[in-house]
C-alpha cells in the first residue's frame, strides 16, 4: 500500500477519542429518562465521576485527545467539562440530547447545532469545529449544515482506515472525515445493563485481557500501514476502575512503538488538508 505522510516522520497517525454522553441518548430524547433513575445515573457517572481517570492517564502519559460531548452535559456538569479544555484537550460537537442526524430535517440539524454552538462559547468559551454523529449516521444535509457552523472535519463515518474528503454539493468547502470503526467502541466488548437490556444478545462483557489484546492487534495493523487510527470510548464505558487499566495498557502500548503522532482531531484534519489530495465522497 502507499505510505502516508504524517508530521515529524511519523509512521502512524493516533487521534483518542472520548464521547462525553453522560445519560444523554434515546432514553432522554423519548423522555423516558426521567422515570429510570437507573439508566440515569449509570450516564452521569461518565462526567460526574469516570472522566477524572481518563484525564489522569492521559496526563500521565502525556497524550492528547478529543472530546465529543452533548451540550446539554455540559449545562449539567460545566467544571468537568472545562478541566477537559483547560487540560489542552479539544471539545467537539455531539449533538445537544445525542439527537441522531439522519433523523433531523435540516432546519432541525441547524437548531441543534446553533444550541451547541451557544453553549460551547458561553459555557467553555470556545468555538468547536470537530463533529461526530451522534448515534453514527447523516441526514443527507449533514455535511452541508455542517460546513455553515464552521466544521472542519467529521469522526462519524466508516469508509476508509485513513482520513478522507467529504465534497458537499455546491460547495466550495469539504469535510475531512475521520472514520472511526466499532472495533475501537468499547460499547463492543465492555458495555452491559440489565433495563434497558443493551446492547440486545450481548448478556457477557468480554474477558478484560482479551479486550486490551484486541485494541492493540488494531492499532499494530494501523500502524503496519501507516494509518490514522480513532477510538469511540466513553467514559462511562471504559473508566471504571477495574477497565481503566485497560486505557492505560492500550496507550503504554501505542507509546511504546516508534513514530506515532498522538493528535486531537482538529490536527489530523488540518494536516490532511494541507498534505493529502485523497480519495473523496460527494456528500
Ligand atoms: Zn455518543
Amino acid at each position: 500500500m502507499e505510505s502516508i505522510v504524517w508530521p515529524e516522520g511519523a509512521r502512524s497517525c493516533v487521534a483518542l477519542a472520548f464521547d462525553l454522553d453522560g445519560p444523554t441518548g434515546d432514553a432522554m430524547l423519548d423522555g423516558s429518562l426521567r422515570h429510570n433513575p437507573g439508566h440515569f445515573t449509570l450516564g452521569a457517572y461518565g462526567p460526574y465521576r469516570a472522566l477524572r481517570r481518563i484525564l489522569e492517564v492521559l496526563a500521565s502519559q502525556q497524550v492528547p485527545a478529543t472530546f465529543f460531548i452533548p451540550t446539554w452535559v455540559v449545562t449539567q456538569w460545566p467544571r468537568q467539562c472545562r478541566e477537559i479544555v483547560e487540560a489542552g484537550h479539544e471539545v467537539a460537537y455531539h449533538g445537544h440530547l445525542h439527537e441522531p442526524f439522519w433523523t433531523l430535517d435540516d432546519h432541525r440539524q441547524r437548531e441543534v447545532m446553533a444550541c451547541s454552538r451557544k453553549i460551547f462559547a458561553d459555557l467553555l468559551g470556545i468555538q468547536a469545529e470537530g463533529f461526530r454523529t451522534p448515534s453514527g449516521d447523516w441526514g443527507k444535509d449533514t455535511a452541508k449544515v455542517l460546513l455553515e457552523f464552521g466544521v472542519t472535519y467529521s469522526s462519524s463515518m466508516r469508509g476508509d482506515d485513513r482520513p478522507y474528503f467529504v465534497n458537499v454539493e455546491d460547495q466550495s468547502a469539504s469535510l475531512v472525515e475521520i472514520p472511526a470503526r466499532w472495533e475501537l467502541d468499547d460499547y463492543a466488548s465492555l458495555a452491559y445493563t440489565q433495563a434497558p437490556d443493551f446492547p440486545a444478545g450481548l448478556d457477557r462483557i468480554a474477558p478484560y485481557r482479551q479486550v486490551l489484546e484486541n485494541w492493540c492487534a488494531e492499532f499494530d495493523g494501523s500502524h503496519a500501514e501507516g494509518l490514522c487510527l480513532t477510538t469511540l470510548f466513553h467514559p462511562k464505558v471504559s473508566a471504571r476502575p477495574g477497565r481503566i487499566a485497560l486505557l492505560e495498557g492500550f496507550i503504554a502500548h501505542m507509546k511504546s512503538q516508534h513514530g506515532v503522532w498522538f493528535a486531537r482531531g482538529r490536527e489530523v484534519a488540518a494536516h490532511w488538508r494541507a498534505h493529502h489530495a485523497g480519495a473523496s465522497i460527494d456528500g
